[in-house]
């Protein structure tokens, strides 16, 4: 069997170092691994030179006898994957593809991420606000300090994987056998095993408590979001690290103001006479009167625009603006003479003259006065 340049498969050069060699492999086969290419022969075969070229090129007295003769045909066929650490080429794959892995160094378990809510005022999203939260998490045991051991004792070192917490599993494929990590089913990766258990805990190492903290909630957040509070979930067992709080906030529908992101909208009532004529007027805004100059004949539904007196942002820059939509109020109720001057009013400007309701008291009104 003739075989390609192993220096050439790996892309390295002649004098690379051992650790060269390492790198170059781990990254070719990560990207050619059968298990990431799967019925890809081409993939198999690129997957089968770079380990073969590994083979060679990391035993010293194969790469020397290649380096003078530049053959390594007298290499046996089986012989390739003898030199081949798999437990290297399992770590290149844990490092590249972020599973599992993380158990076998905290020889523990994270503690679990919690969820908690908060409701704001409207005008809390102005300048943001303290938030008290109360919520139950679970903490490490003050009876055992979250070993799980009753009083007096201590957990031992477990069985089944010596304290690692992980254990490995040797499987034979076509390109060797190949070893790989999972966690400890006896003790669950925490590496030690309770005998008598703690009362307080049933040996888990964790108990219910109250907790309360306070949350900073920032300027501008919006209904729906969450904030993350790092390290106040619950405990983790071992050296398993804590979890995180998620802290959902609830902005309520304010009475005055409709929020539309950073923008708000509020209704600015006036009379009739006011949007006729024209008027100066105060608006209540968030935060301070704000003047409007009512120009005379105003619509209904005019929006008069206030920037920079809507509601800030979250992530920073200007406050929004604040929209005021006129609303004209009718009277519910007016007085005789209210009456005969709309009456006026109408003849005047040429309108229809309204008969007043059926019944009603406008229509008593008039029809006393047609008689
Ligand atoms: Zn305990
Ligand atoms: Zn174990």
């Amino acid at each position: 069997m003739s075989l390609k340049d192993p220096y050439a498969v790996l892309g390295v050069s002649r004098d690379a170092s051992a650790d060269d060699l390492r790198t170059a492999y781990r990254k070719l086969a990560r990207q050619y691994h059968p298990d990431v290419n799967p019925d890809n022969p081409e993939a198999e075969e690129k997957f089968k030179e770079a380990s073969q070229a590994y083979a060679v090129l990391s035993d010293d007295e194969k790469r020397a006898r290649f380096d003078q003769t530049g053959s390594i045909d007298e290499v046996p066929n089986q012989d390739f994957f003898q030199n081949v650490d798999f437990s290297d080429l399992f770590e290149a794959f844990m490092g590249g593809f972020g599973t599992s892995g993380r158990a076998s160094r905290s020889a523990g378990r994270n503690g679990e991420d919690l969820r908690a809510e908060v409701t704001l005022e409207l005008l809390d999203v102005l300048t943001g606000v303290e938030k008290p939260i109360n919520y139950r998490r679970m903490a490490r045991c003050s009876v055992c300090s979250g070993s799980g051991a009753a009083h007096g004792t201590q957990p031992e070192t477990c069985g089944t994987c010596k304290g690692q917490g992980m254990v490995t599993r040797v499987q034979d494929t076509f390109i060797g056998s190949i070893r790989t990590s999972t966690t400890c089913p006896t003790c669950g990766g925490a590496g030690k095993q309770i005998k008598s258990p703690c009362e307080n805990c049933k040996g888990r190492g964790l108990e219910v408590v109250d907790a309360d903290i306070s949350v900073s909630v920032p300027p501008g957040i919006e209904d729906g979001m969450t904030l993350r509070v790092s390290g106040r979930g619950s405990d983790g067992v071992g050296a398993g690290a804590p979890g995180d709080l998620y802290v959902v906030v609830h902005v309520k529908q304010d009475a005055r103001f409709i929020r539309n992101g950073a923008d708000v909208h509020t209704d600015l009532d006036l009379t009739f006479p006011q949007v006729a004529l024209g008027d100066k007027v105060k608006l209540r805004g968030l935060t301070d009167e704000l003047d409007v100059n009512v120009k005379a004949g105003t619509q209904p539904g005019h929006e008069f625009r206030f920037k920079g007196e809507g509601l800030p942002r979250v992530h920073g820059g200007a406050r929004g603006s604040l929209f005021a939509r006129v609303r004209v109020n009718v009277p519910s109720k007016v007085t005789d003479d209210v009456a005969e001057l709309l009456r006026k009013y109408a003849e005047m400007t040429g309108g229809p003259i309204p008969k007043g309701e059926e019944g009603g008291f406008l229509g008593t009104l008039f029809g006393k006065k047609k008689k």
